[in-house]
């Protein structure tokens, strides 16, 4: 079934005015994840997607130890009320099998991360108790068990430690070590080339002539791919030739699961991103109720040179502001789906206090830029000075979109509005 014939079954919308959420779930619902896997070393893993589930060769902890510098001790031998005074017979340290016997009424020292000798089931930290020569008398009050991780309590062996899907950060590094894993099953890296169209633009490194404006965009899509792991493909600026752009599209297809174009995908005379994907495959071309970033061109192309391959296009806008609003509304989690991300991260929208008062209409959704601050009274943000869509400027001041739905009206000043951070944790 053709990609327009299953796109007309999607809420009986008008491809003319489709609100950000439908492109959303439409694009979603046309990408299935990459399957091919390639195994690599722990630390290459990182930002990676885990292709296998990890099943927990051990438990982790191996055995029981202690969280506490303190003493260990069977909680039988304390008395029911009052203090108890126990014999310090032995030291348990880390790393060191412990193998004192303990008889009634004897305890030892033990250290943070040791093996608690058999029969001793609740270790006292050391601040609380009071060291009198060989014994040591224990206040009453302590619990059975305390102070003493249980076996397998963080991962247990023969457990699914992580899932297939899930994007490797640091903590995921942290626990395939904490298994011994020292390799694993990442699915491959995506292929994304990417390209600027425009007769003006200019490339670094040569100065601007007449009526030309330097290609930032192929800058912003590197540094947007980068931070996702993509490895890429530069095809460089294509000029407004609807047949070179046509054959860098073919070879495009041909060697990249993605292609990212900027640029000539409006209406204008220049703008042969449109005609040509007629030729190229199935692309559909949206004017989407979003600002800013209204034409996005979604789809397939075929591979050149009798390739199979082909490639999902994604034909941003050509206004710098506008690339990367597109790039993180839409293109961000398609590549995650892409690479197998199960479920894609998400960046949430949380609420702040507008400090100005916002122009808005409803029926479309904004991403104006701002700049969040805290103050006492909680989280504030107000947008970068400058809004217009090709004001860079305005995303290098800002450190977060201001979501405006697509219902929304005018904002005044003291609404609470929501905003997505530029930068997370991990
Ligand atoms: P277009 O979508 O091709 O009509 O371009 C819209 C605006 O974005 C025009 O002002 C272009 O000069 C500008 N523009 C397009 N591509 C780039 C680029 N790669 N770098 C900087 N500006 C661009
Ligand atoms: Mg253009």
């Amino acid at each position: 079934m053709s990609l327009s014939s299953r796109f007309s079954y999607l809420d009986g919308h008008d491809p003319d005015a489709l609100s950000v959420e439908q492109a959303r779930r439409f694009i979603r619902s046309q990408l299935r994840p990459l399957s091919m896997c390639e195994r690599v070393a722990l630390r290459s893993a990182l930002g990676r997607v885990l292709a296998r589930d990890l099943i927990a060769p051990c438990n982790v902890p191996a055995a029981a130890n202690s969280a506490m510098d303190g003493y260990a001790l069977r909680h039988a031998d304390l008395e029911a009320t009052g203090a108890t005074s126990l014999r310090v017979v032995g030291t348990a340290m880390a790393g060191r099998a412990c193998a004192d016997v303990l008889a009634a009424g004897e305890c030892v020292r033990i250290m943070t991360g040791a093996v608690p000798p058999a029969g001793c089931d609740t270790v006292v930290m050391q601040e609380v108790v009071r060291v009198e020569g060989e014994r040591v008398v224990i206040p009453e009050g302590q619990l059975r068990g305390q102070n003493i991780r249980l076996a397998g309590e963080d991962l247990a062996v023969g457990r699914p430690a992580l899932r297939a899907g899930r994007l490797i950060g640091p903590a995921e590094l942290g626990l395939m070590a904490s298994l011994g894993f020292a390799e694993l099953s990442v699915f491959r890296r995506l292929r994304v080339a990417f390209l600027s169209t425009g007769d003006e633009l200019c490339s670094i490194g040569t100065p601007l002539a007449d009526g030309e404006v330097y290609d930032s965009n192929r800058y912003t899509l590197f540094g947007m791919l980068s931070r996702i792991g993509c490895e890429l493909l530069d095809l460089g600026v294509v000029r407004d030739d609807p047949v070179l752009l046509a054959e860098t599209f073919r070879q495009a297809a041909a060697a990249a699961d993605v292609v990212i174009s900027s640029g000539g995908v409006s209406v204008g005379e220049a703008d042969f991103v449109k005609p040509l994907m007629a030729e190229l495959g199935e692309v559909l071309f949206w004017k989407i109720a979003m600002k800013p970033g209204r034409p996005l061109a979604f789809g397939r192309i075929a591979a050149g040179g009798g390739g199979d391959g082909g490639a999902w296009l994604f034909g941003l806008p050509g206004n710098p502001v506008a690339v990367m609003v597109t790039f993180y509304q839409f293109v961000r989690e398609a590549l995650h789906l892409l690479m197998g991300a199960d479920p894609p991260p998400v960046v949430p929208l949380l609420p702040a206090v507008c400090e100005c008062k916002l122009r808005k209409v409803p029926g479309r959704s904004e991403f104006q830029r701002g700049i969040l601050s805290q103050t006492d009274g909680g989280w504030r943000v107000r947008p970068a000075a400058a809004q217009g869509s090709g004001i860079l400027r305005s995303m290098a001041e800002a450190n977060c979109f201001i979501v405006l739905g697509h219902e929304r009206g005018p904002v005044a000043a003291g609404d609470v509005v929501e905003v997505q951070l530029f930068d997370g944790l991990v």
